[in-house]
């Protein structure tokens, strides 16, 4: 009987999504208690915080490591500050005066002075003069699964913002502000070999990884602020002119606050039996074969805090529509929601480089009053920064990848994420005229794509590709188009529920680029996954496909000799010419008849360049209307069609649905020959748009 069964049975096995290890919820490592108060004459922070601390592992804990973000901003000689060169994302440092730092002037552990074990590391670079890492050396080990207490006090000044966090006049985004314990990681953890610390300095470019817990804030400010933070407000005392708010957030691994007296607060609610629109769940339905009731049945309805600067107070409708759209969308394809609200700060413009920044529960957006007028209303920036500021909350925020070494895993998931948000919302991230626009996805792949070749494959730490940009577009849009392309190789269905198995499987437990290649290969087998993998994220392959040649010719009439040496439309010298001759002028007349007739030789050579092997379809497409297709392999480099058909070739077209959407230049993808009347008014207003897209790339950048 046990081998008769064994079959059924194992393959029963095989078809479980994953094993039985999601969890319901984090896993607590740490526990914070934080007072902090704000002097914003000097814009400085005074702050006690409460750490519990417990060794997630089997190993006995010899020292500490702490993030010291905010010596980021100490001085010029930071690896934050080598790195951008005190510039980001298009905005400049103040180094006439806005630096900021941040220093523990105490740390206890059971009444004992921790501070003759503080030295200060740089992991990643070596850099002596870097403070954003602190490794405290403890008196005696902690051990496995022991849990210490640390009595931590520290002061600090905010660096004026460009940033992402730091002060412009009375507006402060208080983000990475706290002295924060790095990661543990324990033996088996994201591939890991042996426990150790997992605790990176402050790059320019990444900054997220940690352990989740609980946190209890209470922030001290003079009482004309309005403070908006990643917890929901328990208390509020006021005395002396200040005011005393203590917020509360459970199961989070970061906690970043707002304070602007010119804040006008919106609030609404992001109700799941009113917001998630009714198509878009049956659709979901239908993709991951699960009942509509079991897709809802973790949604709950989520409170929605807009912090909007007062002259941007009209767009705020338009940051609520995309923030309702993206719960409803990510409790549909990833998980729903857990947490009870989510705020989101609009920064003043003058402020923007705290702008498009993702911290947990709360991220900020960005805007300008132009932004709300005719021409430029037609643009989505607002919507697009909320569905991608917020998107990060589930990808750095809840799966919690490590950002530092897998950015793409944060970034590049994410762009995925907002284009196909924006596409099923919006459709066009810019609209043209005759009914053309800039699809949500038209921007990475005839933008980026093309503008540059590949130094580095997708997956690399943030600060180990080679310069700036080469981090911007393999983290972003190379990785976002390159997980697009395997959803169009593998197919809707096997895609999205591969895609959601990933979420739900990693939620709160720190995947590596594995676990999601895993996910889609186990929901979506595919001969092509593989080689694409390799060749997109661990390689720096690419593809162009491309038509070489197209030519129709008509088959002439036949001309020369028969099979029986008959002279057929020409004069054998030395023969009499009288009826041959009446023949050919009857055939020139009939020439004349027939032209436009067939049959027609065809000869079109498709070709590949580079070495992303994926397979595309030809379309042969002749004057009558007729069209043939085919679908090449495009193993090898080139692909010759011939044939002999009574119509001329009109057009070809090498993957007309753009299933090859990594392919890096599609405008060489299709050739009309010349009597067809080439290409519509819609379609050249899109090629002219290219170039006005690559300028507005430029300006976007401020945003991500
Ligand atoms: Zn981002």
């Amino acid at each position: 009987m046990k081998t008769r069964f064994a079959g059924p049975v194992l393959a029963a096995l095989c078809l479980l999504p994953f094993p039985a290890r999601s969890l319901d919820e984090p896993r607590k490592v740490v526990d914070y208690d934080i007072r902090v108060r704000l002097d914003p004459e000097k814009r400085a922070f005074t702050g006690t915080e409460t750490l519990l601390w417990t060794n997630p592992s089997q190993d006995t804990v010899q020292e500490l490591l702490f993030h010291l973000y905010w010596n980021a901003f100490r001085n010029n000689r930071s690896t934050f500050f080598r790195e951008s060169g005190g510039q980001l994302r298009g905005d400049r440092a103040d180094e006439e005066r806005g630096w900021g730092f941040i220093d523990v002037t105490s740390m206890t552990w059971d009444g004992q002075d921790l501070r003759p074990g503080f030295r200060f590391v740089s992991p990643d670079d070596g850099n002596p003069d870097d403070r954003t890492v602190l490794s405290v050396s403890l008196p005696r080990p902690v051990g496995p699964g022991e849990t210490v207490r640390l009595e931590i006090g520290w002061e600090a000044k905010a660096p004026r913002v460009f940033a992402r966090a730091g002060y412009v006049r009375d507006f402060y985004m208080v983000g990475q502000w706290y002295p924060k314990i790095g990661v543990y990681e324990p033996a088996g953890r994201r591939g890991r070999a042996a426990g150790g610390w997992n605790c990176h300095q402050y790059h320019a470019n990444s900054e997220f990884y940690a352990d989740f817990g609980d946190y209890r804030v209470e922030i001290d400010v003079p009482e004309r602020f309005v403070v908006g933070s990643a917890g929901a407000l328990v208390a509020e005392r006021k005395e002396g002119g200040r005011k005393l708010l203590r917020y509360e957030q459970k199961g989070i691994h970061d906690f970043a606050w707002t304070a602007d007296p010119r804040y006008v607060v919106k609030e609404d609610t992001f109700e799941p039996s009113r917001d998630v629109p009714k198509e878009e769940l049956a659709r979901a339905a239908r993709l991951l074969g699960r009942s509509e009731a079991d897709l809802t049945a973790g949604m709950k309805p989520v409170k929605l805090l807009f912090y909007m600067q007062p002259d941007h107070v009209d767009q705020w409708t338009r940051y609520a529509d995309a923030q309702k759209w993206a719960l409803a969308w990510f409790g549909l394809f990833a998980f729903p929601y857990p947490y009870a609200q989510v705020s989101c700060v609009d920064p003043p413009e003058d402020g923007i480089g705290a702008g498009g920044m993702e911290y947990q529960t709360l991220y900020t957006a960005g805007t300008w009053k132009g932004l709300a007028k005719w021409p430029l209303r037609g643009i989505r920036t607002q919507e697009m920064v909320v569905v991608h500021e917020f998107g990060h909350g589930y990808w750095m925020g809840l799966v919690a990848s490590n950002e530092f070494e897998e950015s793409w895993m944060d970034e590049g998931i994410n762009s995925f994420t907002e284009y196909e948000m924006m596409t099923r919302r919006y459709r066009y991230f810019l609209e043209l005229p005759f009914g053309a626009g800039f699809s949500p996805l038209d921007l990475p792949a005839r933008g980026f794509i093309p503008s540059s070749p590949d130094y580095d494959p997708i997956l690399a730490a943030s600060w180990k590709y080679w310069g700036g940009g080469s981090y911007a577009k393999n983290s972003y849009a190379r990785a976002g188009l390159a997980v697009e392309q395997v959803r169009r190789l593998v197919g809707e269905e096997r895609f999205w529920k591969g895609f959601r198995a990933y979420a739900e499987r990693w939620r709160y437990d720190h995947p590596t680029s594995r676990d999601f290649f895993d996910a889609i290969a186990l929901h979506a087998p595919s001969p092509w996954l593989a080689d694409l993998v390799a060749r997109t994220w661990y390689g720096t392959g690419f593809v162009d496909y491309r038509v070489l040649r197209a030519a129709s010719t008509k088959v002439p009439e036949r001309t020369g000799y028969d099979d029986a040496r008959k002279a057929v439309n020409f004069t054998e010298e030395g023969t009499s010419t009288k009826g041959d001759a009446a023949a050919k002028e009857k055939g020139k007349a009939d020439g004349r008849k027939d032209r436009g007739k067939g049959p027609w030789d065809t000869v079109v050579v498709v070709g590949r360049d580079g070495d992303v092997v994926l397979p595309v379809d030809v379309v042969l497409t002749f004057e009558n209307g007729k069209t043939w297709r085919t679908t090449w392999d495009g193993r090898s480099k080139w692909l010759r069609l011939k044939t002999t058909y009574g119509s001329k070739l009109a057009r070809v077209d090498v993957d007309p649905e753009q299933r090859v959407v990594l392919d890096r230049d599609s405008m060489n993808n299709s050739r009309f020959l010349p009597a067809h009347d080439g290409p519509s008014a819609a379609a050249k207003v899109r090629t002219y748009g290219v170039h006005l897209v690559q300028i507005l790339l430029s300006t976007l950048w401020t945003l991500v």
